[in-house]
């Protein structure tokens, strides 16, 4: 499909200065004032909108969008060894595949164009990002001592089997490793992780340093940090994200300061669940580089962008007691550009000619962002997600006027209802 957006506003453009942009097959052609539609082209009005870069959801893990607000107001370990995982053990691949369209839609609803997900579910996340439209780098959730464990192997074989029927079917969909934690896996599974990386060329996705719990129990057990100890098996050489780093030492920034290394934060669970507040600040003086996500819905309890970057903001002005912290030019830049690099994908995160359009128009009528001094900072500032009109993933428009036109959603909500009624 071919689209001319007439009229729009870009967010690095001059107050007042329009321009139309056209998007050909899966690209941003041209951007240029008062472009002629080609044949067969789309032309939206789109004045009165501003265009930017869809969102990039760096952490999450989509299917668990079924155990929103089940667990709540309960201690890290009640909430994920008591609560979540007896659910998780008894969903089924049908169950997963609607929690994973729920997310989807509550995402691309809220300006999402790609997010990073461990899964528990081989298939279901890719079968959903297929059938909606949507992109997504997908690991498959790993666990266990050995490389040799039946667990380990069952779920590897599964990652694998994942990747292959993903490529089959054209999803928009990237993939890589997923050993959940260092709590989760053991050494010889960690340092196989590293091989099959090296091997396979792919990018590894873990959880880091996220709780007190966690820091204490590897100092005590390996007599380093889980940052030196992820580097001491080699991991910090991998293209690698880190979900949470809250807990970090003076020493162990160094480690983390690499073009390979992307931590990814997720202000709202970490604070939900009672773990902290990131060191961001810091983390970008130091020259980490950063990106943004959510969790899951099952412990933020959503998956909005525009509410995890004003959470970002304000919690590191907080933390550091400098209102300079993080400003709405450096939050978006974190939570567009930042996740494009942590994906692997330079093409994302950026409004220009040749870039792959996976782009957001927001509705500039809208009471909360009036009137409008600075776009950026009403954007992370005073936006709810709400004023997000229209979305394009690879060139396809996926959301109009706030219409899904690739998911039945009462469908999404009969069936996720039904699911919801065994845990009630
Ligand atoms: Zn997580």
């Amino acid at each position: 499909m071919t689209y001319l957006l007439k009229n729009v506003h870009l967010l690095e453009a001059p107050e007042g200065e329009r321009t139309d942009v056209l998007i050909r097959g899966s690209r941003i052609d041209a951007i240029a004032p008062q472009l002629a539609a080609p044949e067969g082209a789309e032309v939206l009005d789109a004045s009165g909108k501003t265009l930017m870069p869809g969102l990039i959801n760096c952490h999450t893990h989509a299917y668990m969008s079924l155990m929103r607000n089940y667990a709540d107001d309960v201690p890290f370990s009640t909430w994920l060894f008591e609560r979540i995982t007896p659910i998780e053990d008894s969903l089924t691949n049908e169950d997963a595949y609607w929690g994973n369209l729920l997310s989807i839609m509550e995402m691309l609803r809220s300006g999402t164009t790609a997010f990073v997900d461990m899964q528990m579910f081989p298939r279901m996340a890719v079968k959903a990002c297929a059938d909606s439209g949507m992109r997504a780098h997908i690991t498959r959730g790993l666990v266990g001592e050995n490389r040799g464990d039946e667990s380990a192997k069952l779920r590897l074989d599964q990652a694998f089997d994942e990747m292959e029927y993903g490529r089959g079917i054209g999803a928009n969909c990237s993939f890589g490793l997923g050993p959940h934690a260092i709590y989760t896996c053991g050494e010889d599974l960690l340092r196989y992780v590293v091989e099959l990386s090296e091997e396979r060329g792919l990018p590894v996705n873990i959880h880091l340093a996220e709780t007190q719990y966690e820091f204490d129990s590897c100092m005590e057990k390996h007599g380093m940090t889980p940052t030196a100890y992820l580097n001491h098996l080699g991991l910090l050489d991998r293209e690698i994200l880190l979900a949470h780093c809250v807990y970090l030492t003076d020493e162990d920034y160094a480690l983390l300061a690499r073009p390979n290394v992307h931590v990814v934060t997720n202000p709202a669970s970490n604070m939900k669940l009672a773990n902290g507040a990131a060191p961001v600040q810091r983390m970008l003086r130091e020259g980490i580089q950063v990106a943004l996500g959510t969790d899951s819905a099952a412990s933020n309890n959503g998956l909005n962008m525009f509410i995890e970057m004003r959470l970002l903001s304000m919690v590191q002005k907080a933390v550091t007691k400098d209102a300079l912290a993080l400003t709405a030019e450096e939050t978006l830049k974190i939570a567009t550009a930042n996740g494009a690099a942590a994906i692997g994908r330079e093409d994302l995160g950026a409004v220009e000619a040749g870039r792959t359009a996976d782009l957001i128009l927001i509705n500039e009528a809208s009471e909360n962002l009036r009137p409008l001094y600075n776009r950026k900072a009403s954007l992370v500032y005073s936006a709810n997600g709400s004023e997000v009109s229209d979305v394009f993933i690879n060139g396809q428009l996926l959301m109009k006027d706030r219409e899904l036109l690739t998911i039945d959603e009462e469908r999404v909500f009969f069936e996720t209802e039904r699911i919801a009624e065994r845990y009630r």
